[in-house]
């Protein structure tokens, strides 16, 4: 069926051709909760009455012009995100890989504007920042490295959650002019740092004049309970922020923000995009915004965490090998065994869900989800899990 599509991805026997809120239909109609929202994009679940009006009427009227010309709506978009953010401003693009290469990009030329020849980046162990050649190499996963050698240079690794290492990094690369992480690793894991860390990386980089650059392509617009991951800390601005996924709820856009010293640093010629920020996509972005604070999904979110969390502790209680970790609406239960296949079986009973980094099973649930829904997304992957290590103990002693 897909010979003609390139490999690239090891897909499960399942296509979709409707969806409604946290439900998805397939082509045979069987039903299934997304528990995965199509990867963090699709927050306000499928076919929002909102997104679904806001395309159909920009559409009516215009969806792309050029970046030759100004965009009125991108200044409302870029308005409206500096100011949830506290960002100074925004540069529209189309993914996140591509939100990253604009930072990556910041932060080379704030080097060579330091007179930094070779401008280094630290960059963090179980990272995910795309799939572009810079991204690529900032990315922490050696597989997703494999077979693209030469990587860029310019990039050395530091444990992440590690204090001490940044600082010995920053003491070892004269050359270091940013620190580029995720306030959550998504693809790594669902890893949430200590309290204190995203603090102390803000801190040694003011110390020593680097950029902070976050990775919230996963975490931002809401996805964590706060607008932007680094919100849950107080006092705490990134020099440049990274978002993409859940800003379009389906429609491609990426955006990289910035404040502080990284303003100024890329100017007319430097960078650009044929399709960034067009009327269509920022339209959305807009209504977006708007469906989460009109009905207070933030509130929402960090509310029903709460509730699911829980709520799998007590499912769960009394299996052994598990671990649940969680922020706002990204879930993370790590098994002490590999669990690829749960995926397949999870589909099977009608829930999507995700394994990463081998063995910690990913839920990243539409915001809109309810208590019902939630309560059937837990019940059905707590049974499976506990079914799976039954399986497993049997094998080990068969
Ligand atoms: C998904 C993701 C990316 C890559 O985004 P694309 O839109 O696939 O290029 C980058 N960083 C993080 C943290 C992500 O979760």
């Amino acid at each position: 069926m897909t010979d003609s599509v390139m490999p690239t991805y090891g897909r499960l026997d399942v296509a979709f051709s409707k969806g409604e809120g946290v439900w998805l239909t397939d082509t045979e109609g069987n039903k299934y909760l997304d528990a995965l929202s199509g990867i963090a994009v699709c927050n306000l679940g499928h076919s929002h009455p909102a997104i679904t009006k806001a395309i159909c009427s920009q559409a009516d009227k215009l969806i792309h012009t050029s970046n030759i010309y100004h965009i009125p709506l991108q200044q409302e978009l870029a308005e409206k995100l500096t100011s949830l953010s506290g960002m100074e401003q925004a540069f529209f693009c189309n993914s996140g890989a591509e939100a990253n290469e604009t930072a990556i990009k910041i932060a080379r030329k704030y080097g060579h504007s330091k007179g930094i020849d070779k401008p280094v980046i630290i960059v963090m162990d179980g990272s995910f920042h795309g799939r572009t050649l810079a991204t690529l190499t900032a990315t922490g996963n050696p597989k997703v490295h494999a077979g693209f050698e030469p990587l860029v240079p310019g990039f050395v690794r530091i444990p992440y959650n590690d204090l001490d290492a940044l600082r010995m990094a920053i003491s070892h690369w004269p050359e270091a002019v940013a620190v580029m992480l995720e306030p959550v690793q998504g693809e790594g894991g669902v890893k949430i740092p200590d309290a204190d860390y995203l603090a102390g990386v803000r801190e040694l980089c003011t110390q020593r004049k680097l950029l902070m650059m976050l990775d919230e392509v996963q975490t931002g617009i809401g996805r964590t309970g706060e607008w932007f991951g680094f919100q849950h800390h107080e006092n705490l601005l990134p020099d440049v922020l990274m978002l993409a996924k859940g800003l379009g709820n389906g429609i491609p856009i990426g955006a990289c923000l910035v404040a502080n010293d990284a303003v100024g640093i890329l100017e007319a010629g430097n960078h650009g995009s044929t399709f960034g920020g067009n009327p269509l996509v920022c339209q959305v972005a807009l209504t977006v915004l708007r469906v989460i604070e009109s009905a207070n999904l933030l509130q929402h979110v960090s509310q029903l965490s709460e509730q699911i969390t829980k709520a799998f502790q007590h499912e769960l209680a009394g299996q052994e090998g598990v671990k649940i970790r969680s922020c706002g609406f990204m879930f993370g239960l790590e098994l002490e065994i590999e669990c690829g296949e749960l995926v397949q079986k999870s589909l099977d009973k009608g829930l999507l869900v995700n394994v990463t980094a081998g063995n910690v099973i990913r839920l990243l649930p539409p915001f809109i989800m309810n208590t019902d829904e939630a309560n059937t997304m837990v019940v059905t992957l707590s049974e499976l899990i506990k079914t799976f290590f039954a399986e497993q103990e049997h094998e080990n002693v068969a």
